[in-house]
This record gives C-alpha cells, sequence and structure tokens, in this order.
C-alpha cells in the first residue's frame, strides 16, 4: 500500500513536472511561446534556451524548416522530450521593376558601408535579455492600411532572382505615424543604413527583436523603453525603396519569422 500511494505521488509529480503548454501553430515561418515548470530547463534542437521565472519561453521556426523540431524539458534530473512536425507555408514570388541599377547591385564604393549595417543589425538581434514583453499581444503599427509585400516571397528586381523578403509591408503615406507594436527597448535606431534607411530595432526578451524600416522620422533613442502604442516614428522611402511604406520585421536572434504570424492579419 505504501508503495502503491509512492508510487501514484510519484507519478503525478512527474507529470506536473513536464507540464508543457505551447502557443502558436507549428508552420515555417512562427513564433511558438512555451509555458512550464519554473526552473526547469529548456533545450530546442539541443540548444538551451532562457526560461522567464514563471516559466515561460519563445522559440521561432525558420522559413524553410523541414524537420520536426525537439524541445526538451529538464527539471531535477528528469527530462521529457517534445517532437513537433512543421507545416509548410506556400511563398509567393514578387516582381519589382524599373529600381534604380545601383539599388538592385549595390556599388562597390557602399560595401563596406553595407558591412557596417549589418554588423550594427547583427549586433542588436543577437541580444538574450531577461525582458518577457514577447508574452504579450503585437498590435498592428498602422491603421488602416493595406499589405503590400508578404513573407517569404521570392523577390525579382529588374529580373534578377534576390533573397527572398522576410518582411510584412503596409503601404501608408509619407508622414502616416507608426505605432509600437509591443512594448520594448530600442537597441538600434538609426537615420540612414543603405538597403533600410531610417531604422529601428526592438528587444522584447529572450532574442525575440522586431525591426521598423524606410522610416522618414525617428522619434526614439537607443536604449530608450517604449510601451506598446507610442508613436515611434513616420513612414518614409529610405532605404532601398520604390515608395513610401513601412517593413517591418520579427527575429528569433539571427532566425527571420513571419511578422504576420504574430498579428492578426492572417
Ligand atoms: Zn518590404
Amino acid at each position: 500500500m505504501k508503495k502503491l500511494i509512492i508510487f501514484i505521488f510519484f507519478n503525478l509529480f512527474f507529470l506536473d513536472l513536464h507540464a508543457l503548454e505551447l502557443k502558436g501553430k507549428f508552420y515555417q515561418g512562427n513564433l511558438i511561446i512555451g509555458n512550464t515548470k519554473p526552473g526547469s530547463q529548456v533545450f530546442i534542437d539541443k540548444k538551451k534556451i532562457k526560461i522567464s521565472s514563471e516559466g515561460f519561453f519563445v522559440f521561432g521556426l525558420s522559413k524553410d524548416r523541414k524537420n520536426d523540431i525537439t524541445i526538451k524539458v529538464v527539471k531535477d534530473k528528469n527530462s521529457k522530450i517534445f517532437i513537433k512536425k512543421i507545416k509548410k507555408k506556400i511563398y509567393k514570388t514578387q516582381r519589382i521593376d524599373k529600381l534604380p541599377k545601383k539599388q538592385v547591385t549595390p556599388p562597390k564604393e557602399f560595401y563596406e558601408r553595407i558591412k557596417n549595417d549589418n554588423k550594427l543589425i547583427g549586433e542588436a538581434r543577437s541580444i538574450n535579455s531577461d525582458l518577457s514583453f514577447f508574452n504579450n499581444k503585437f498590435q498592428v503599427p498602422l491603421k488602416n492600411s493595406i499589405i503590400t509585400g508578404v513573407y517569404g516571397s521570392q523577390r525579382i528586381l529588374n529580373g534578377i532572382p534576390k533573397s527572398p523578403h522576410y518582411g510584412l509591408d503596409f503601404a501608408a503615406n509619407e508622414g502616416t505615424k507608426i505605432k509600437a507594436m509591443l512594448d520594448g527597448v530600442v537597441t538600434l535606431s538609426e537615420k540612414n543604413l543603405y538597403y533600410t534607411g531610417g531604422t529601428i530595432i526592438f528587444d522584447h526578451g529572450h532574442g525575440i527583436s522586431t525591426l521598423y524600416m524606410h522610416l522618414k522620422d525617428i522619434y526614439v533613442k537607443k536604449g530608450q523603453n517604449i510601451k506598446q502604442g507610442d508613436i515611434i516614428g513616420t513612414v518614409g522611402k529610405t532605404g532601398r525603396s520604390t515608395g513610401a511604406h513601412l517593413d517591418i520585421r520579427l527575429n528569433w536572434f539571427d532566425v527571420k519569422l513571419d511578422p504576420a504570424s504574430v498579428l492578426d492579419i492572417n
């Protein structure tokens, strides 16, 4: 009898240890939020990731991910592995012609500048802070705007196939006010990057960042704390842009995710 009670007790305890809740759909490009017992260790594909004091963690699925993803939860030397299949997304092909030639293939004299821009963006995206804003609901950055470009589409610029588009484009008039999609800390605020023009990056915690590009005006500074809905800048056509629009990006470290997966627009 005593053994049986211990057995039941152990099982209940064991199950509780590995209670795992996952929010988000397992599609390519999507962001997934998990919740498990605080104090657990979480590994995604064998890589240990940060878990908040409330037991929340986050990760993303790359655009072309085909292999199943492995989530391992370890607590008090017990471990459990969860394996999830990834569903495919269908991506579009988008042609843009009549771009100035130097915007399609940058002239050599800009290589150094582009390299430096990429370094700044890469550094901002590599921040692994304890913030847990990623766990809140995102809000669209512009009201009543039309989506003119989606994540994953293959771009053919002046007939030359380029790397896929990883952003979500909103058409809007120059000067339209842009609202922060989520609480965050500004980790990059640059007026004039070669490709992205006026650019802001926010850290939302655990490697989740958002980027806003082609801005005309920027109202925030690096290090500033921003609340969801705050006006952070205005729509412009700076950098490589065919016209005034807002392009937003969502990342889990260097993994480029689909911003539409966190906004109610799909
Ligand atoms: Zn775009």
